[in-house]
């Protein structure tokens, strides 16, 4: 596939990075570091398990407790009514003992899947690192899901065992309870206005706090093959069916190295990733990579709310935050100005993942924070951060940044033999790849076998996504292959007119769409939602097209705007352009399980 270049750059200065104080950058731009690294000296900063191998939960919790940081905060936990909890590593590893040995009780193998579908209280964090150390694979879903996608990944997933609370199984789980065959055991965590009934125990139905009680704060972790599964992860349905992604304990070195490098990791920071643990972000980096840091993780159990995230920051001393695009273009929506009224002088960095981060938003948070927000990129499939902009980097708004230390990541173009052609020439958009072999690459698809294999050529891995890489070795996000719009022999990536439109004061967000036309093949079709203070009319509408046309020339710029009240996100924050496209041209919607507001479901978070 050889394409030209649509705009490039978007335009934006470089946000040059002067002097960074104290403490000085995990990864310093001299080049050192990066032509130092090797993957064994990562290995070698983590502990191995004394029975021999490699466990997440144990170089995650048990090496800190054994150590000078057993007393140190492990994990922060802010409830919704405001109550607060605190745990030390020494706290978690007697309570993920506990865990460990109750599955064990119960007769739960190694390797058995364990699920939970829970809000983010702190038996959810608890459960997934018991979890790992009984050896089982931890396999998050979002508490937000209804009773069908749960219900469906449990049967791809097998599982067997499933964390909930009463309130969910209730509502969620008993009404599929009938298609779980597989399912043998129910641990339910009550909350206090979310008691037990007593006629729900029994028939494989335990209570949380009865099985926790009867067991052990000694658990001693068997040997580990650092290769053995540990975590499955259903990607977002953002192109279409979830699919389960299988990762192994391995994946500890990444998450540690991506943690210094990616996330910039010091001793005594306190860390708040804002995505929930039933997507990958919210477990790579919202449970075991600072915990592998032996730092402090801030988990808050509400939903997004402006005010309360900047409270959030300002009272906790967060250093360093990890969150997404789309609560960055939330935040943008209310204005900087509240941001103002607080103190915000702790954090060093600011991080962001999971979409697109418009340039628009980097400059918003350098004039906001007095940092730009960092974008990086992965996917499920990789377990871990690829590529970022890290602390120490100038900044090109708009771009993914540079590939991590340990990654080598490529343009590349599928040619009709099947081979690939990988493209050197600065600015060329194709398929971004990666060379396999990093420890937190996923290995396999679920009951996918064919698909997995479709995912390799020549080599390679095939994101799926396309990308451009700059002259200075800079990735900037293209779109999804799928998301491409062909235009009167233009390619367009719908990222970079939703970057333009969005530009503009009276948009919040847009998401945009190829519709089909016999002259140009497909035209570019732009759906927005108004910034407050905003009215939706005609001439908003021309004034819209008249500031694409400015920023992108006429042959990207939408030749038609739509205004509507809300965008379809997925439950993870990200926009479902393939609905938007189904509704427009009136095609079936496929597979809306991961869909945020579908009829009658309740609101997602923000991740
Ligand atoms: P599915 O694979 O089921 O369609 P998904 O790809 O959205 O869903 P995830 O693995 O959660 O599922 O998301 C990864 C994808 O999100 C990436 O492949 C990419 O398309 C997008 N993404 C993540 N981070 C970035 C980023 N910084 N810039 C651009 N896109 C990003
Ligand atoms: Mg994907």
């Amino acid at each position: 596939m050889a394409v030209t270049a649509t705009t490039t750059l978007f335009g934006f200065d470089v946000i040059r990075k002067g002097a960074l104080g104290d403490p000085p950058p995990n990864l310093p731009e001299d080049g050192a570091a990066r032509a130092a690294f090797d993957w064994d000296a990562v290995r070698a900063e983590l502990d191995g398990l004394p029975a021999g191998g490699l466990n997440l939960a144990h170089e995650a919790v048990d090496r800190h407790a054994a150590g000078p940081l057993a007393d140190r905060e492990a994990l922060r936990w802010l409830g919704a009514d405001d109550a607060q909890r605190s745990f030390t590593y020494r706290d978690l590893k007697r309570a993920t003992a506990r865990f460990a040995n109750a599955l064990e009780a119960l007769g739960v193998e190694r390797g058995t899947r364990v699920f939970c579908l829970l809000g983010r209280v702190p038996e959810l964090y608890v459960a997934a690192l018991g979890t790992l150390k009984r050896g089982a694979v931890f396999a998050p879903l979002f508490s937000a899901f209804g009773p069908e996608p749960i219900q469906q990944r449990m049967e791809i997933g097998e599982g067997r065992v499933l964390v909930t609370s009463p309130r969910l199984y209730r509502r969620k789980v008993a009404p599929v309870r009938d298609r779980l065959p597989g399912l043998e055991h129910v641990i339910l965590v009550p909350g206090t206005e979310d008691p037990i009934p007593g006629d729900l125990l029994g028939d494989g139905v335990h209570d949380w706090n009865a099985v926790m009680d009867a067991a052990s704060e000694d658990y001693t972790i068997a040997a580990t093959d650092p290769e053995s599964l540990a975590l499955l992860h259903f990607t977002s349905g953002t192109t279409g069916l979830p699919k389960g992604a299988m990762h192994v304990h391995q994946a500890a070195v990444h998450h540690y190295a991506t943690g210094l490098y990616a996330l910039d990791f010091h001793d005594h920071d306190v860390f708040w990733c804002t995505a929930d643990p039933g997507w990958v972000t919210g477990t790579s980096y919202g449970i075991l990579a600072p915990l592998l840091h032996g730092i402090t993780n801030v988990v808050d159990e509400a939903e997004f709310d402006a005010e309360r995230w900047y409270r959030i920051l300002q009272e906790q001393r967060v250093t360093v935050w990890y969150t997404a695009p789309t609560a960055v273009r939330m935040l943008m929506k209310v204005g900087a100005d509240v941001a103002k009224g607080y103190d915000l002088s702790r954090l060093r960095f600011i991080g962001s993942v999971g979409e697109p981060l418009n340039p628009e938003a980097v400059v918003w948070g350098n004039e906001t924070f007095g940092m730009p927000i960092h974008d990086n990129w992965w996917q499920t499939e990789t377990g871990g951060i690829m590529i970022a902009n890290t602390r120490a980097m100038d900044v090109k708004p708009g771009s993914m940044g540079r590939p991590l230390p340990g990654i080598t990541a490529g343009i590349v173009a599928k040619r009709d033999d099947g081979g690939l052609d990988v493209i050197d020439d600065p600015d060329v958009p194709g398929e971004l790849a990666l060379r396999p072999g990093w420890p937190s690459m996923f290995r396999g698809y679920l009951h996918r076998e064919e698909r997995y294999r479709q995912a390799f050529r020549d080599g390679w891995y095939l994101t799926g996504d396309l990308a451009k890489r700059d002259a200075d070795g800079y990735f900037w996000f293209v779109g999804r292959a799928d998301d491409l719009i062909k235009s009167a022999g233009h390619l367009i990536g719908p990222f970079e007119v939703e970057s333009a439109l969005i530009e503009h004061p009276a948009v919040a967000e847009a998401g945009v769409i190829g519709v089909p036309d016999p002259v140009a093949g497909e035209l570019v079709k732009a759906f927005v939602t108004l910034a407050p203070g905003y009215e939706a009319s005609d001439a908003l509408k021309l004034e819209l097209i008249g500031h694409g046309r400015k920023k992108l020339g006429p042959a990207v710029a939408p030749k038609m705007i739509e205004i509507v009240d809300a965008l379809p996100h997925t439950r993870s924050g990200k926009i479902m352009r393939r609905l938007l496209k189904a509704r427009e041209l009136g095609l079936p919607e496929g597979d809306t399980s991961t869909l945020e507001n579908a009829p009658g479901a309740p609101k997602g978070a923000a991740s």
